[in-house]
């Protein structure tokens, strides 16, 4: 679950992280009457869980209250990669020297948290490894110990920070290692880590990605959902406990177990098909829930076939087809349905879904190869 930009911060603050003053609205008059709180220049920042908000005009500098409305107002109309802005962020503006890079991360290969500094700061972290590797600087946290003072000067020198810089850097590196460890996150990062006109280091920018596996440690945490921002589809899979992710392909996928999943969309694209989503609807699940399944696939305009690949273990074969039967009634669709449905009661279901008019295939090869050829217009069942 990721936090959106102002959670992340209220969270770093906890933890010692200086941040700006500041305050999240809904409306551009909240934004005004933050900025004249706050006195001065602010910058108005929208809350959306996608990355290069700047680059999209989600990030701008107000001069005074009434541009800190107007601004707000413009960027509340706004979509960023298809979410709306619901909330801005009303920041005081920080006077910016130099921006930095400080995050932590699981790096499974090690399998140890990896704390990361660079002086390239600001910028995509993942565009600085591609192009100057050499300037990110790791340091491997061990879990027991904790990240000690030596790693945290030695991040410090390796991005060339002046010196009088080095205690505060320290303490900001701690705290972000104790909210990692404590909030349970996957990633916490800062980006930029700013020295300011000032002189002082002022976290602007903050990221969390909490561990949903460990939220139920964190309920606290878990009512920071933004309900609104999130994806419905994604809504609807939680609620009825499916792992659902949407691609940017044409095939819906409906699988049962996270292996066979993965191997569907491997096998949809040998044949030169791409996946729409990964779904998992997990072992033995009932109509109602390959019901909500179906549901989900089909509310996603870009899915121009289905396959559906099945194998009944603990899922009966003639409760998944009765699922889909009785999703089809609710959902009005013209999309060309591929099935592959092996194991236990696999013939009732498949004759349920042939009678539905669904395209029946043996093996997973065939299944894939017609749904590539439906997405293509190639198949006539
Ligand atoms: P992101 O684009 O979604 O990562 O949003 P950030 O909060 O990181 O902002 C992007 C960039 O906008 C930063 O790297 C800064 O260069 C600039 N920026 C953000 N906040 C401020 C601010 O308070 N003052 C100034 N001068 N620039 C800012
Ligand atoms: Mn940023």
């Amino acid at each position: 679950m990721k936090l959106q930009e102002y959670q992340s911060k209220q969270i770093f603050a906890k933890y010692g992280i200086p941040i700006p003053m500041g305050r999240v609205a809904a409306t551009a008059n909240e934004a005004k009457h933050i900025a004249e709180e706050l006195g001065g220049r602010v910058v108005i920042k929208s809350q959306v869980l996608v990355g290069g908000r700047g680059k999209a005009g989600g990030i701008r500098l107000a001069k005074s209250p009434q541009e800190a409305e107007d601004l707000a107002a413009q960027i509340l109309s706004m979509e960023i990669k298809g979410l709306p802005v619901r909330k801005v962020l009303v920041d005081e503006a920080a006077a910016i020297e130099t921006e930095i890079y400080l995050g932590i991360t699981n790096d499974r290969a090690a399998r140890r948290p990896v704390m990361m500094a660079s002086s390239s700061g600001g910028v995509d972290i993942e565009e600085v490894a591609r192009t100057e590797p050499e300037k990110i600087i790791k340091v491997y946290i061990h879990p027991l110990l904790g990240l000690r003072d030596y790693q945290a000067r030695d991040l410090a020198a390796g991005i060339d920070l002046p010196r009088d810089h080095w205690r505060a850097f320290a303490q900001i590196a701690r705290g972000l290692w104790q909210a990692y460890q404590e909030k349970d996150c996957t990633l916490a990062e800062i980006n930029p880590l700013v020295i300011t006109a000032e002189n002082r280091l002022l976290a602007v920018d903050g990221k969390i990605v909490l561990d949903d596996n460990a939220l139920f440690r964190h309920p606290d945490l878990g009512e920071m959902r933004d309900q609104d921002i999130e994806a419905n589809a994604e809504i609807e899979a939680r609620k009825y406990g499916l792992s659902y992710i949407k691609l940017d392909g044409q095939i819906g996928c409906m699988v049962n177990g996270a292996g066979l999943a993965m191997a569907t969309m491997d096998i949809i694209k040998l044949f030169g098909g791409e996946p729409a989503n990964f779904l998992d609807i997990g072992g033995g699940a009932a109509s109602d829930k390959v019901a909500a399944a179906f549901r989900i696939i089909l509310a996603d305009p870009s899915v121009n076939a289905v396959l559906i690949n099945i194998f009944g273990g603990i899922t009966r074969g003639d409760e998944v087809a009765r699922g889909i039967i009785s999703a089809l009634k609710e959902v009005e669709s013209q999309v060309p349905m591929v099935v592959r449905l092996v194991g236990t009661n696999a013939e009732e279901g498949r004759q349920i879904l042939a009678d539905a008019n669904m395209i029946t295939a043996q093996t997973l090869v065939d299944a894939a190869q017609k749904a590539v050829a439906a997405v293509k217009g190639g198949y006539a069942s």
